[in-house]
């Protein structure tokens, strides 16, 4: 061999090494013990891929926060190599919404992930039209167990689909607060078709979780309202992204403005768009309640022995996802399992106050500039 020819063996030695220690993943499997077989894929099961909101976040066994994922899928003109990381809070981590449609390879810290011994399914489901345009979005495991992402851009959202479900608080026997001749049951219903108009006309789909005065579910949802067919187990079946409760509140007869309930596990995005636009509608903010985290906005942890890090009202708790262990709602519906590995992100709204005079005639004089403004903030915050 020449000195060059050397030379060159040598150099090509180098890169090859160098190329072989780049590819190496940053995160190895742990040393295998004496008789232990490890296959390249063993080391990063899916625990779960849960979707709550607009929002994914997937789980590993056995690996903590920080990881990075990489979605990698293509087009006929791009190449995606899109990161994320999980977020602490729920309605965080990667925005469907904005993925260009695709089928990708799922990586963590660069290795695939394999998701066939999962024991739910892998969700799917549709985003809220932008400029007509959905995306449906699908996990699923290639014929190797791996984990994948279909993003598919669609103009139709199926019978049965929803964007967004409105609550209608209470019904039935169940008439909420009472003052000055006015029942919340009644003026919920209302405020809820006023919200339905105002939101179908930015193209939207809009549940109800009733349409007149008696309560979803009927009478046996008054005792127990994670029953089938109840509210909760409605605003699941009817798959929308979002939710909004609609309430009106009571407290000593002097307090007045609204009060806006977000998950605790969720940052205040949501809410807070849609408080800006009450506020700059007119509204006032009500500082008073139990949870208050800013002006006019409350995170309530469940009192529950060991509750806290969960929601103290069950319409938050319950219907958000398994993002947000919804387990009374599971123990009442175990075949729901696979479907609550989505659920919605969900505002509950208490508007003003029915017990005080003034504050339950000014809402009654402005509720559909009111209502709009709830409507424009959601949108805001949706990116409509
Ligand atoms: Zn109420």
């Amino acid at each position: 061999m020449k000195q060059n020819n050397v030379r060159l063996f040598l150099l090509g030695g180098a890169v090859l090494l160098l190329l072989f220690a780049l590819l190496l993943p940053s995160v190895g499997p742990a040393p295998a013990l004496l008789g232990d077989t490890v296959s390249p894929s063993a080391a990063l099961h899916l625990s779960a891929a849960l979707v709550h909101g607009e929002a994914a976040q997937l789980r590993l066994h056995g690996i903590q926060p920080g990881v990075t994922f990489t979605l990698s899928g293509s087009d006929a003109e791009h190449v995606y190599h899109i990161r994320f990381r999980n977020s602490p809070f729920a309605n965080g981590g990667l925005c469907l919404y904005q993925l260009p449609a695709a089928v990708y390879a799922v990586y963590a810290d660069g290795r695939r992930i394999d998701a066939s011994l999962l024991n739910d399914s892998l969700p799917q489901g549709y985003t809220l039209p932008r400029d007509g345009l959905r995306k449906h979005w699908q996990f699923r495991t290639d014929r190797h167990g791996l984990l994948e992402l279909v993003i598919r851009d669609t103009e139709h959202l199926p019978a049965g689909y929803f964007d967004v479900a409105i609550d209608a608080g209470h019904g039935g026997g169940d008439l909420g607060a009472e003052a000055g001749g006015e029942q919340e049951a009644q003026l919920n219903l209302e405020n809820s078709l006023l919200l339905k108009s105002y939101l179908e006309a930015y193209g939207l789909r809009v549940f109800l979780t009733r349409e007149d005065a008696a309560l979803p579910g009927g009478m046996a949802a008054e005792e127990n309202p994670y029953l089938p067919n109840a509210r909760i187990d409605l605003i699941y079946r009817s798959h929308a992204s979002y939710l909004i409760s609609n309430h009106l509140n009571a407290g000593n007869g002097q307090q007045a403005g609204f009060q806006i309930y977000s998950s605790v596990a969720s940052d205040l995005r949501f809410a807070t768009a849609v408080a800006d636009a009450l506020l700059a509608a007119g509204a006032v903010a009500n500082d008073s309640g139990s949870g208050l985290v800013a002006s006019g906005l409350y995170q309530r942890h469940s009192e529950e022995p060991g509750g806290y890090g969960r929601d103290y009202y069950f319409i938050l708790r319950e219907t958000g996802g398994a993002a947000l262990s919804p387990t009374l709602y599971l123990y009442h519906n175990p075949q729901m399992a696979d479907a609550i590995q989505r659920g919605p992100e969900a505002l509950l709204m208490e508007y003003a106050f029915l017990d005080n005079a003034a504050d339950r005639n000014a809402w009654l004089q402005q509720r559909e500039t009111l209502l709009q403004a709830t409507a424009a903030g959601a949108a805001a915050y949706w990116q409509l």
